[in-house]
């Protein structure tokens, strides 16, 4: 059977993910991102209102006009989790497919609640839940099966989906840390990696995610940024002024920490920001966390001012404000409260806990650093880094080559530059470029059986 791949989009970048594997006749689709950065550096991009062709010429979606060289019909688009440059670009893409979106609950909530935001495209895809451990057979061959296995990042309920075919498997293994002690979820399924590396004609291609490849060393679990949070909240618990936090909306494990331990202190937590309600809200609704009823989540900006009032009015010593704003995001809440925008005021010796880490990209880096200095000039003290990547560092990567044993392998999601250690690591293991090791950009194919 002939196995192609095409390499669509994150080949030249973080962001804008999107990888077609051709098995005989069948085509599975695998992510479909979008390039947020390449967004904000245009000042008021509504991109719901959007075009594709001109999300494609802003380098913010992928450019997918190479699919129609792909002699097959796709029967699945993919994606391995909620994150946006793993989902941005469904809402622009996916209605030029027949093919359903087939991904985990919390990731088809989070697709089906952006193609309802959508009003250029009119997305009628089905969508289609599938959980980690579950297939599903791929076209009428009846030779190619689609298989999602349970792995550990910034988000919950994500997966690596694999590609069953009679050449062996392809195994695409965008996002994921190695936790064998995560807060929310079951760990990793290594087991399943290693047996998928052994069985039948074992792992054909692995397409990885080099995004740490150049850390020594391993990523930590979740549950060390959990204790890490749980000494910096202990450390300030007799505060009488206020405190707030702010990490990824999306990051559900993390957020349930935080509104755990601000009850630990005595504080009453309270989430604000529109997608802090967005990805709590859904992740509660669908029963992977329990939020204790008395936890309020506001998006709206009237009934975010409303509550900071009665905030002020009550006393800030009462509660934990968690926002948005870790990366400085001009519109998000925290940075609004620098401005002095909100009806929360900072005093003099007031905490701020940044449980994130700045994404290494000159806008992010610009913006977080305007942020935290308004915070800090109206005297806010910052805590900052309580975080863990959700990537994994270069033992994790020899991990995932020893388990899998790949016949080939193709790094992704970086740019050339970020791929160079990667290449480095997969050498000492005994790939060769060029050979079995395929450095690649956005817009090529690989044939790996003809
Ligand atoms: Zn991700």
């Amino acid at each position: 059977m002939e196995i192609e791949i095409a390499t669509i989009g994150g080949y030249e970048e973080v962001g804008r993910q999107m990888t077609a594997v051709r098995a005989g006749d069948d085509v599975v689709v695998f992510d479909m991102g979008l390039n947020l950065s390449q967004v904000l550096i245009h000042d008021n991009v509504e991109t719901e209102k959007m075009h594709s062709l001109d999300l494609i010429d802003m380098g913010a979606i992928p450019d997918d006009r190479i699919m129609s060289d792909l002699e097959g019909d796709v029967k699945a688009i993919v994606p391995t989790h909620g994150h946006l440059d793993h989902i941005g670009a469904i809402s622009k893409l996916a209605h030029r497919y027949d093919a359903p979106v087939v991904a985990t609950p919390f990731t088809i909530e989070l697709v089906k609640q952006q193609v309802e935001g959508e009003s250029k495209f009119n997305v009628g895809n089905d969508l289609v839940k599938m959980s980690a451990g579950e297939t599903m057979s791929i076209g009428d061959s009846g030779q190619v099966e689609l298989e999602f296995v349970h792995v550990t990042h910034s988000i919950i309920d994500a997966i690596n989906p694999v590609l069953h075919t009679p050449e062996g498997a392809v195994v695409y293994g965008l996002d994921k840390r190695m936790d064998h002690s995560p807060v929310l979820e079951d760990p990793i399924d290594m087991k399943r990696f290693r047996e998928i590396g052994r069985e039948g004609n074992g792992v054909l291609c692995y397409i990885e995610d080099c995004t740490n490849a150049g850390r020594k060393g391993r990523t930590p679990s979740e549950s060390v940024a959990r204790r890490h949070l749980q000494d910096v909240m202990t450390s300030i618990e007799d505060y009488d002024g206020g405190i707030v936090a702010t990490t990824f909306s999306s990051h559900i494990s993390r957020v349930s920490s935080l509104i755990e331990f601000a009850k630990d202190i005595g504080r009453q937590p309270v989430l604000l920001g529109r997608s802090m309600e967005k990805y709590s809200g859904t992740a509660e609704r669908l029963g992977f966390v329990d939020i204790p009823d008395d936890v309020g989540m506001y998006g709206h900006r009237k009934s975010v001012d409303r509550t900071f009032k009665r905030i002020m009015k009550e006393g800030k010593e009462d509660y934990l404000p968690i926002v948005t704003g870790h990366q400085g995001e001009p519109r998000a809440m925290l940075t609004r409260m620098g401005r002095g925008e909100t009806p929360y005021e900072l005093d003099e010796g007031d905490k701020v806990i940044f449980s994130a880490r700045v994404i290494p990209e000159p806008t992010n880096e610009g913006q977080r650093y305007q942020s935290e200095r308004l915070l800090k000039m109206q005297g806010a003290r910052i805590y900052d880094e309580i975080h863990v990547s959700g990537h994994l560092r270069e033992e994790g990567h020899y991990q995932m080559l020893d388990a899998l044993q790949p016949q080939h392998v193709i790094p992704a999601h970086q740019n050339l530059k970020g791929f160079a250690p990667y290449v480095d690591l997969a050498e000492s293991q005994g790939y060769a470029l060029g050979r079995d090791l395929h450095v690649t950009r956005n817009g090529n194919m690989i044939q790996l059986v003809e």
